[in-house]
């Protein structure tokens, strides 16, 4: 992969080349990436560049020379890796088919993608002791076709206390030997072997970088690439997983939604609850974040004005609409429930039921707003509130 094929990162990419032009590449670079920035991305574009016979003095790899062509297709001899795998004897290596199709797919998948595309059901993942000293192994070898070994090793999270085997080669690894790990959550990362690696922070992209990375990947207009960043908030894993659905159209299934909630007709509510519950889980997240989106919007019209409010013509006209009847307290009130609904389906609550209920305190919300008030002191009297 290319320096240029990552999206944004501009940071990070000058450091590197700098390091590297400069002879002071650490020996173990820790990258910290926000979810979905690109961190694996950029540890892949780092590796090439330093596999790349032509790369001295320039600011990208040639990708035309053996080494560039085998680490594009993640086949160099050279660039080892290391993920979590799941079951106890499975190392990466095992897995590396799956790897390979799997980064070339979407290099900017998270865990579950990962998880999911190597079918682990809801088996956690884990670096174990065999992968610990399957990476000693490799790493003791000579290289073999370049001067240089690269051990790219994604989410140094789940390396448990085996971890402490790799110690002594993190700190200090044969001649040549580079340790580019990639991690989201350093608060999870065993501290011995954070406090051997040089770290880098990856922010979260811009809603325009990731905008502009759908225009040129997906081929969607500015228009459906801007919705989606602003959904996306810098995930470009969440944007690519919008882009692919049918139409995203969210806005429209949640201005229905609105409307059904409004006018409270059991029946009508009862389908809309029905269609929805036929979604992926996962398309059902986004609609909430979606709804979620919609709602600070509504706030930035009520407290700022329309000017400032990021939604489509049809969504802002439906804002305007409610605002005459949602009121600040009200609106503090929908999202609690909105919040509380994203766990419930985060925690595999039944889809029907949790959409029912939820779907009727909004009604209650936007048409009986002090019914709602006194339904919640109830609860809270009873100590059922959240
Ligand atoms: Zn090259």
């Amino acid at each position: 992969m290319l320096f240029e094929a990552v999206i944004g990162q501009e940071q990070p990419k000058a450091l590197f080349r700098q390091m590297v032009r400069t002879d002071r590449l650490p020996h173990a670079l820790l990258l910290l990436a926000a979810p979905g920035s690109g961190g694996l991305p950029l540890a892949l574009a780092l590796a090439q560049f330093l596999l790349c016979e032509n790369a001295a003095g320039k600011a990208e790899a040639c990708n035309t020379c053996t080494h560039c062509r085998k680490t594009a297709k993640l086949i160099h001899p050279d660039l080892h890796f290391s993920f979590p795998t799941v079951g106890t004897n499975v190392i990466s290596d095992n897995l590396l088919p799956k790897w390979r199709a799997a980064l070339a797919e979407n290099p900017y998948l998270e865990i579950n993608d990962w998880l999911q595309h190597i079918d682990a059901d809801n088996k956690q993942g884990n670096i174990n002791k065999e992968e610990c000293l399957s990476i000693i192994r490799k790493l003791s070898l000579k290289s073999f076709e370049s001067p240089r070994k690269i051990m790219v090793l994604w989410l140094p999270e789940y390396l448990g206390i085996e971890g402490n085997r790799l110690l002594k080669l993190i700190e200090e690894p044969p001649d040549q030997t580079v340790f580019l790990l990639v991690a989201e959550n350093q608060e999870l990362i065993l501290n011995t072997i954070l406090s051997r690696c040089q770290l880098v922070k990856i922010n979260a992209l811009s809603d325009e970088e990731v905008t502009a990375g759908l225009v040129d990947r997906k081929g969607l207009t500015e228009g459906q690439a801007q919705a989606i960043a602003q959904l996306a908030v810098g995930n470009f894993n969440d944007a690519l997983k919008m882009a692919g659905e049918e139409e995203n159209d969210q806005a429209l299934r949640f201005l229905d939604w609105m409307r059904c909630c409004y006018k409270g007709q059991p029946l009508e509510l009862v389908g809309w609850v029905d269609s929805f519950a036929g979604l992926g889980r996962e398309n059902q997240k986004h609609f909430l974040r979606y709804a979620l989106h919609f709602w600070r919007e509504f706030l930035v019209l009520k407290t700022v004005g329309e000017s400032a409010v990021r939604l489509r013509e049809r969504e802002k006209q439906t804002a305007i609409g409610m605002a005459k009847v949602v009121g600040l307290e009200q609106l503090a009130a929908m999202i609690r429930l909105l919040d509380d609904c994203s766990l419930h389906v985060e925690r595999n609550a039944h889809t029907k039921i949790l959409f029912l209920d939820t779907s009727i305190q909004i009604h209650h919300i936007i048409k009986n707003w002090s019914f709602y008030q006194e339904q919640q002191q109830a609860r809270q009297a009873l100590g059922l509130a959240s």
